[in-house]
């Protein structure tokens, strides 16, 4: 009986001493993000997410000024906060921007930066495939490849923004989309298995139907100029959010910061939606 009380008292006790705040559980103090394409959308919202767990940031963006509002933003939260203005398409633009970011290397770096442009395949040509691919694809895949030179034997996280159009190209017109998140999934495998005994956690998360500035001016041009074939798209991808509504950027960025904190250890080379259902159906 004495026993049963006793274990009670200290049940109690635990439970008391873990109720911490969403904050403290996945707790960035001490710790520094690289966030690309922070200026808008998913990005700010990762942005603002990790400023509130407590960590440093970079924040990057080809948008000189909503890098600047994001990082006003931030700073309220009390880190230090870096905006570095960089447009990564090209090899060179990524090396530049690490050379900026000199010897502080961050612990984590969020790949996010992305464009969405739609495309008959039939009249998408050379520049239009590269510059896709150049934002899309290429940037991450030289984002990591200095991350991981930099921090070497210290290691670190690295989460990549993909899409659910890699898994299931939904919409048309996005075939070239689809080949450059389809390849930051592969890239994220690829680099998860060879640098994982090194140190490093690499995972990958799909968004799908987020409204961000991104989508809203899509949906907008569709509606504008009677695009039937774009509503038509709509209506179908909607029936597939089995949560019968679209997302909002937070509820992403809240999932990026899981997978950046220690909260998810052991969580590696993984794939995760966070797509109100749609490839659940
Ligand atoms: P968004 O257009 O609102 O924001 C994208 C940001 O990337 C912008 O701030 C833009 O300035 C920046 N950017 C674009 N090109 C750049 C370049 N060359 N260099 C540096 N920065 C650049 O888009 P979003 O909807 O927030 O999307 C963010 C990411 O999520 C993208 O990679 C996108 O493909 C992916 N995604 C979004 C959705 C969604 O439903 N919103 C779905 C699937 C995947």
């Amino acid at each position: 009986m004495n026993k049963i009380v006793t274990l009670r008292k200290t049940e109690k006790l635990n439970l008391k001493e873990e109720i911490y705040s969403s904050n403290e559980i996945a707790s960035l103090k001490g710790r520094t993000t690289l966030i690309s394409g922070a200026a808008s959308g998913i990005g700010k919202a990762i942005a603002i997410r990790f400023a509130k767990a407590g960590s440093d940031l970079i924040l990057v963006d080809i948008n000189e000024k909503g890098l600047d509002e994001i990082k006003e933003v931030t700073l309220l939260y009390g880190n230090k906060v870096r905006a570095l203005s960089s447009d990564l398409s090209g090899k060179d633009a990524v090396r530049d921007l690490w050379e900026k970011i000199s010897s502080d290397a961050p612990d984590t770096i969020v790949n996010n930066a992305g464009i969405y442009p739609f495309k008959d395949y039939l009249e998408i040509d050379r520049n239009f495939y590269e510059n896709t691919l150049e934002v899309n694809l290429n940037s991450v895949f030289w984002m990591c490849q200095n991350f991981i030179r930099k921090r070497g034997s210290r290691g670190g996280v690295i989460v990549n923004i993909s899409s659910i159009e890699a898994l299931i190209p939904f919409k048309e017109d996005m075939a070239h989309y689809c080949v450059s998140k389809a390849g930051v999934m592969a890239l994220t495998r690829s680099l998860a298995r060879d640098y994982g005994r090194k140190g490093f956690r690499v995972n990958c998360v799909l968004p799908g139907a987020i409204r961000t500035p991104g989508t809203e001016s899509l949906v907008k041009k569709a509606i504008t100029k009677m695009q039937l074939s774009l509503i038509r798209t709509g209506i179908n991808f909607n029936s597939r959010l089995t949560l019968g509504r679209w997302g909002k950027p937070d509820e992403v960025a809240k999932v990026v910061l899981f997978v950046a904190s220690d909260m998810a250890s052991y969580v590696q080379g993984t794939m995760i939606p966070v797509d109100g259902g749609f490839l659940s159906c």
